[in-house]
């Protein structure tokens, strides 16, 4: 893309749909730069939702993060890739039955809060959800694997198979625990439901009555962020601020943008509208 489309693509941006791990902080620290880039779209009047397919937080604690880093938003600027599964199994219906959930407290609150049925100990599931489980249990594991091999379907709320952090650890995520599942059953799931998957940018969208074009994703993660900004027809925003893989690889999604960090992407908003 030369630099006169980006800058015209860039002046018809209306809201911009942030990650957050690798992009507005990382673990426990927030980027110096992330309240002086929000404040500039306040002051340009582009609304943003922050949009992460980590489903192990509840989306009021998401708010309640973000206020204790001088962010205030309201629920609806929080979208989860639990809020995507909830939108895709909605539209299986009510046959799908219980659902046996590899995942937090808050994931299974927020499919029972949306009317799910959660299956615990040996009661037969319909549908088996994987998500992002920080208190992996083994027999939790083992019991979700025998209910995918009977042909129990299996659903998978995002692709990441870790989680960026601080901590001297590897977060390991929903991505590598579904790989597990699958080796150890022969099954895939049969839909992998956050980004790079478009529906999990519907909600802003619809929300705000916008189309793809109007939307810039801005994110660390090429095969996720910017492949969903790519399948959405929005503008899709690197920062290289977080995950660094496939940087080298020719075949990764393009980025329509890459900065440093979100600082260089509010120059770029402020410089298409000089
Ligand atoms: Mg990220």
């Amino acid at each position: 893309m030369t630099l006169s489309s980006s800058r015209d693509k860039l002046r018809e941006l209306r809201h911009v749909a942030l990650d957050m791990d690798g992009t507005i902080y990382r673990g426990g620290q927030l980027f110096d730069t992330t309240r002086p880039f929000l404040k500039l779209l306040d002051h340009l009047a582009i609304g943003y939702t922050f949009v992460t397919n980590n489903c192990s937080h509840a989306r009021e604690e998401y708010v309640a993060r973000l206020a204790r880093f001088g962010i205030e938003v309201v629920l609806e600027q929080i979208v989860t890739s639990a809020d995507a599964t909830i939108t895709y199994l909605a539209k299986l219906g009510s046959e799908i039955g219980s659902i046996y959930v590899i995942g937090t407290p808050a994931l299974k609150a927020a499919l029972a809060g949306a009317g799910f049925q959660i299956a615990t100990g040996k009661t037969e599931p319909g549908l088996v959800v994987v998500g992002f489980d920080t208190a992996l249990l083994y027999d939790d594991l083992c019991r979700a694997c025998f209910w995918i091999g009977r042909g129990k379907r299996f659903v998978a709320t995002h692709p990441d198979t870790f989680c960026p952090t601080d901590r001297p650890t590897v977060l390991v995520d929903c991505g590598a625990i579904c790989a597990c599942i699958t080796a150890s059953t022969g099954c895939e799931p049969e839909v992998v439901v956050g980004k790079p998957d478009p529906r999990i940018l519907a909600p802003v969208l619809e929300r705000h009555g916008l189309v793809g074009e109007q939307v810039a994703v801005v994110g660390d993660r090429l095969y996720t962020d910017i492949e969903l900004a790519r399948r959405a027809g929005a503008f899709g925003v690197k920062v290289l601020t977080g995950d660094r893989h496939g940087e080298d690889d020719p075949e990764a999604p393009k980025p329509d943008l890459i900065v440093p960090g979100l600082a260089e992407f509010g120059e770029a908003i402020a410089a298409s509208r000089a």
